[in-house]
């Protein structure tokens, strides 16, 4: 019996493409290994979109490259971010990986395994994706671990944020036809998941490329019609490129999560230039009051970049009042990290000191904690319709439609299920309840609070 370990790295677009792989694999008769050590095939699905993580992903191949002079026949496949166009340099540098293969290119990785004698493409069927299959058998394995799944309905990206390496590594954008989506959704439904997540490194521009030049807010149209199917949501948004249409069809549409990813990444004009994001603040927050007057309830979230170069004490104070200001319910902060082949790197020197880098980041996670903490508060004592993903050391948990951690203790069969969760403690990062009357299932799909 062939064992395979899927070690993933980096966002969710990975995370989505590792359980596609991993479809490809169970298709083929193989099995999950618990391990590195117990595998006979390892796949690295690596990210380098930030130093550190370029950092693991060297590691670990070093580390494999050690297991492979003890264990010969191991296969090792790699893909992600890291294989850029130039293979055969990647190949020259780390001679004890098998494949190479672009994010999302299974084609190749079916070609190869065909080369190693694998039943990996007869078990697929041919249509109407081959790729439905692979997921939809993956999830029938999920079930036993989570009712949620994410679907990538566009590839690449074509905004050339100046800091970023995506569009060099994943290519221009390229959107999956809508009729695709909406019949993998329709399996996935039919076998008991209850929420999905559309996933693009730019969702907005989803359906540009198509001949029919279908959007986001038309697939979400489609998919709300989808009977078992609980929530949706997506990410992630552009705030240049995020629609009128599709924030009304979010506030609409009765599936579709009340919770916004919507990246600011800096709160200074010239900084943002210097990004090319193609927003100034201004803009940016008429945004947010635009979808707030919709949305009273909306839940952001938004990621942000402290020390990009040549910001200035005076610059990174706009970004601490932005958020400040925006009272976001999540930030996710990072310290500008340098990828070579971006303009940024091209431009500016990485001239932000580790140390004051570091010093930015924790004055706004500081204040975000702080941030967070009131917005969470004002949930004790409320109802929240939690949707169980899974248990941990004796504690069920799930997120609300708002996108909240919730912990709950009880003695039920709550996984995939929507619970209704009275809400007694609050943090910044989480919340912990009780279980209450979840009688009418049907109700508990509407949002409680
Ligand atoms: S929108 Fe900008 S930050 Fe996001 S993937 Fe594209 S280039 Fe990178």
């Amino acid at each position: 019996m062939v064992r395979y370990f899927i070690w993933t790295i980096g966002c969710q677009m990975n995370k989505a493409e590792s359980q596609r792989i991993a479809g490809y694999l169970d298709a083929a008769g193989y099995q999950v290994a618990a391990s590195f050590a117990d595998a006979d095939l390892v796949v690295l699905n690596t990210c380098v979109v930030r130093q550190s993580a370029e950092n693991k992903v060297l590691g670990t191949l070093g580390l494999l490259k050690g297991l492979k002079n003890k264990h010969p026949n191991l296969q090792i496949l790699v893909t992600g971010c890291l294989v850029n166009s130039n293979t055969q340099e990647l190949k020259r540098r780390f001679p004890h990986v098998n494949l190479l293969f672009k994010p999302g290119d299974y084609p190749e990785l079916i070609a190869w395994g065909q080369e190693q004698g694998m039943l990996i493409e007869q078990r697929l069927p041919r249509c109407p994706s081959t790729a439905l299959k692979a997921s939809a058998h993956y999830n029938d394995a999920r079930m036993t671990s989570s009712p949620c799944v994410y679907i990538p309905i566009i590839q690449g990206c074509d905004n050339f944020c100046s800091y970023c390496i995506v569009p060099y590594r994943r290519g221009r954008e390229v959107s999956r036809p809508m009729d695709d989506i909406v019949y993998e959704v329709k399996e996935l439904a039919r076998q008991g998941i209850k929420e999905i997540t559309l996933l693009g490194q730019n969702v907005d521009s989803y359906g540009h490329d198509l001949p029919e030049h279908t959007d986001l807010a038309d697939l979400l149209n489609e998919l709300n019609s989808i009977d078992d199917l609980a929530r949706i949501r997506f990410l992630t948004n552009h705030p240049k490129d995020i629609s009128l249409k599709l924030i009304d069809a979010v506030a609409s549409l009765n599936k579709v999560c009340g919770h916004l990813e919507l990246p600011v990444q800096a709160g200074d004009d010239d900084i943002l230039k210097a990004m090319i994001r193609g927003y100034t603040v201004e803009q940016y927050k008429e945004l947010v009051r635009t979808i707030r007057r919709k949305m009273p309830k909306i839940s952001l979230s938004t990621d942000l970049i402290v020390g990009f170069p040549g910001e200035t004490e005076e610059q990174f104070e706009h970004s601490l009042s932005l958020v400040n200001e925006m009272r976001f319910d999540v930030v996710h902060v990072a310290a500008y990290s340098p990828r070579p082949g971006t303009l940024a790197w091209r431009e500016y020197q990485d001239n932000i000191p580790g140390e004051v880098k570091k010093e930015r980041l924790h004055k706004i996670e500081e204040l975000q904690a702080a941030i967070a903490g009131e917005i969470n508060s004002q949930l004790q004592g409320k109802e929240l319709e939690v949707l169980v993903e899974g248990n941990k050391a004796g504690k069920w948990f799930g997120h609300t439609r708002s996108n909240k951690l919730v912990f709950f203790e009880d003695a039920g069969a709550w996984l995939g299920q929507l619970a209704r969760i009275g809400i007694d403690k609050t943090s910044p990062w989480s919340l912990v309840g009780k279980v209450k009357n979840n009688q009418g299932k049907e109700d508990a799909w509407k949002e409680i609070v």
